[in-house]
């Protein structure tokens, strides 16, 4: 039986209109001949806990979370997954006979995209860029399946304190010229987890001289999405590095939050190519 018969899911934020989830979630459902409306539902910043008691009464069968309500719905929770209590974040909530279980798929999803471009994560050297809350995901994931060692680099490395404490492949580095020398000079991964490059937030890097000290043929990565080619991605790419931008990360992510959502697995090539479809016309339009 279909377990989201009748029932809505939708995605929580403050603000909620530029959510691209309703879009590939609906692809999905669609694809999967699901009779299942997914929403978006603008829930103000602080009033999650407010929020919670009336969701059931909404019909919904689950529902994503983004900023800024990751964090406040880890206390709300009946359960939690291992991943979504070790990044302090849920992402997607499921909820199952007037309970409320907890999931967190932004590392998985991350690894799935590095993973379908055949990059293993396993004794991987990994230099990251920003230290807030996709970073930390993604670095505790890394961590996880066995990252060689993984350095934080960020304006205020004790604000990474935290990070570092969790496991000691991981490490912080501040972002002076000499310190990421240092640290891209011995990685064979770059992510870049910070917001510069990204349509509609106005700052860039300054210069990309720093890939000058990555060695040739690392792996550039950005969390970015949109534009589907930051000039990091660009300037890397123009250095012959292999280049990865966030997309497979945002679907992936996705993908697994339904899999949850429906209780089963899914296939991904397909649902991958539901996606790109109702997805890229919109991503490679001009702002
Ligand atoms: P966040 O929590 O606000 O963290 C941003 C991080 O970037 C912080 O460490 C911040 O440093 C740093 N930063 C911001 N401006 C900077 C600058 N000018 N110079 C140096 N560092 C700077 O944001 P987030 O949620 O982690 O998201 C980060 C990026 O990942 C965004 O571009 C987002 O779109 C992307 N993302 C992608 C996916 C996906 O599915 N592909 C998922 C989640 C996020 P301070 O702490 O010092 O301010």
């Amino acid at each position: 039986m279909n377990i989201l018969s009748g029932k809505k899911l939708a995605v929580i934020g403050d603000p909620i209109e530029h959510s691209l989830s309703p879009v590939i979630q609906q692809a999905m459902l669609d694809a999967l001949g699901l009779d299942c409306r997914y929403e978006r539902i603008r829930v103000q910043a602080g009033s999650v806990k407010d929020w919670i008691p009336t969701a059931a009464g909404l019909g919904l069968g689950g529902f994503n979370a983004t900023m800024p309500h990751k964090a406040d719905l880890v206390p709300l929770m009946d359960e939690l997954s291992a991943d979504a209590r070790l990044y302090r974040a849920v992402n997607t909530v499921v909820l199952r006979e007037g309970r409320f279980l907890g999931f967190n798929t932004d590392g998985e999803g991350f690894l799935r995209s590095l993973l379908d471009e055949g990059i293993q994560a396993k004794g991987r050297r990994v230099a990251v860029l920003g230290a807030g809350g996709a970073a930390r995901a993604v670095v505790l994931k890394l961590a996880a399946v066995g990252a060689e060692r993984i350095t934080v680099c960020c304006r205020r490395p004790e604000k990474a304190s935290e990070l570092t404490a969790t496991s000691p492949v991981i490490h912080a580095s501040d972002l002076s010229r000499q310190s990421t020398d240092a640290v891209l000079s011995c990685a064979d991964l770059l992510i870049n987890a910070t917001p510069l490059g990204m349509h509609g937030v106005g700052t860039d890097f300054e210069d990309f001289d720093f890939l000058n000290a990555l060695p040739p043929s690392v792996p550039v990565c950005d969390l970015i999405y949109r534009p589907l080619k930051t000039s990091l991605l660009r300037e890397a790419e123009r250095r012959g590095h292999p280049t990865l931008n966030g997309l497979g990360m945002l679907i992936h992510q996705a993908i697994l939050a339904l899999e949850h959502f429906a209780d089963r697995e899914l296939d991904a090539t397909a649902m991958k190519s539901a996606v790109m479809d109702r997805l890229l016309p919109l991503l490679e339009k001009k702002p």
